[in-house]
């Protein structure tokens, strides 16, 4: 049993489900913060997390430097730095053309001018702890929400099953923050309006020598996009195939899949060899899509669960961290209050959307300009001038990093 399991608070049961003000489905990134922030305030919240523990599949270790500022703005950065971490500094792309060093974090103006590689079931795990100390916070680990309580057209709470049976959990606001294939959102009726990538990506991980360049580098063209993250003794691969061609990569074998692999990054041909299970590659169907609207009389979506986002300059976990920081700076006074409305919940809305709006439809233009034009075979892949020129500009040179780093707009803790 691990020690979210043995240490889990239950949650209120049935029959004191009213005194709940927030219930906040979902312990992702997006959950367990806004959960955090909320009990810090004294609301009343009750997370709930489907999975029994927080080792979940891999979603991705980063942390970005406004990830890192808000840590710090809550006291928690130095310890948040005394777990297992690695550390990226630069960004370089290698193509049939040379090099370029597209985002140096280094340059950032911030205490944290690095991208932090930190298992995520470490990052929940430690933000949870946190959360526990806050006596209006309360856990219930393998809690599958299946159902919404509403009541004239408001949600009033949620229905979810765990170990122990059927349970109604009543709220003043409920939060989806399921994440990508969120229930919550389905339940809720949301429209989603989507675009469509043009790749999926396979996730895993490679040894790493000491003598391998540092930091976070690509490797695009002749058909291929590789993403390498640096994790210290690991590389954390993405491998960028055509949409909807994992069955075909399947249907070829793992010998087949290390051949491209080597062609593609010839120089750790033998590391690749360490892929002898498909067990060892998560295959992530690249989605790109937001909801219209974020929330409903008595429920909002946050995370994922209102905007999936493409894994283009990894800023999902970003993202759904902002979005909780943001509806626990504008909620957590209403719901203490009992004065909670739905221009509450627009508010959330109306300062996260436009971010979101932008960096999805930058990464749309990437998608389509680089990372299409890098798995074309039939041409020769080139760095786009204005991106070389970009990179050549000094009042310019550093707007992917930042771009990357704290995305469209920075949030902070409300005091
Ligand atoms: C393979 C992969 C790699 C990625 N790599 C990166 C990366 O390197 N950097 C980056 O920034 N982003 C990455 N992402 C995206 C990132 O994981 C998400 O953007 C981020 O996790 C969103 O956080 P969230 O809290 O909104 O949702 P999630 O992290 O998805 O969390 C949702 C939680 O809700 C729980 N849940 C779901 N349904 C229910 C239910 N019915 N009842 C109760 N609980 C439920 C789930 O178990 C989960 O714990 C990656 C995603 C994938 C799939």
């Amino acid at each position: 049993m691990t020690q979210a399991q043995t240490e889990t608070r239950e949650v209120r049961d049935t029959r004191q489900a009213s005194e709940t003000n927030c219930c906040v489905v979902g312990g992702g990134p997006a959950g367990v913060v806004l959960s955090l922030l909320l009990a810090r305030k004294g609301v009343p919240v009750s997370l709930l997390e489907a999975h029994e523990d927080f080792d979940r599949d891999f979603r991705g270790d980063t942390l970005h430097p406004s990830v890192l500022e808000l840590m710090d703005e809550l006291g928690l950065a130095e310890r948040l730095h005394e777990l297992r971490h690695s550390k990226i500094h630069t960004g370089t792309i290698f193509t049939e053309e040379g090099q370029a060093t597209i985002a140096d974090f280094r340059r950032l103006r911030t205490r944290f001018p690095y991208i932090m590689m930190l298992p995520q079931k470490d990052f929940l795990a430690f933000v949870v702890e946190e959360a526990k100390r806050y006596p209006s916070f309360g856990l219930k680990m393998g809690a599958r929400v299946e159902g919404l309580i509403e009541e004239g057209g408001v949600v009033r709470g949620v229905r979810y099953e765990s170990r122990d049976g059927e349970h109604e959990l009543r709220a003043a606001l409920t939060v989806g923050a399921d994440g990508r294939g969120s229930r919550v959102r389905h339940l809720g009726g949301f429209e989603q309006l989507k675009t469509s990538p043009p790749m999926d990506v396979l996730w895993f991980r490679i040894p790493r020598a000491e003598t391998d360049p540092e930091g976070g580098v690509a490797f695009f063209g002749g058909g291929r996009g590789l993403v390498m993250l640096d994790r210290g003794e690991q590389w954390q691969v993405a491998y960028v195939i055509l949409k909807g061609s994992y069955r075909q990569v399947r249907a070829d074998g793992l010998v087949a899949l290390r051949d491209k692999l080597a062609v593609a990054v010839p120089q750790f041909a033998g590391r690749f060899e360490q892929l002898r299970d498909w067990k060892q590659i998560s295959m992530l169907s690249v989605e790109s899509s937001r909801v219209k609207r974020w929330y409903k009389p008595g429920l909002l979506l946050i995370g994922d669960a209102a905007h999936v986002m493409s894994p283009v300059g990894g800023v999902g976990i970003n993202y759904a961290i902002q979005d909780a920081v943001v509806a626990a700076n504008v909620l957590a006074g209403p719901l203490r209050g009992g004065t909670l409305n739905v221009e509450h919940l627009k508010e959330v809305q109306r300062q996260r959307v436009w971010p979101t709006r932008l960096i999805q439809t930058l990464q749309t233009q990437i998608q389509k300009r680089l990372i299409a034009a890098a798995l074309d075979p039939s041409r020769p892949f080139r760095i786009p001038p204005a991106l070389r020129l970009l990179l050549r500009v000094p009042v310019l040179r550093n707007l992917p990093a930042r771009i990357v780093g704290f995305g469209f707009k920075r949030v902070h803790v409300k005091p």
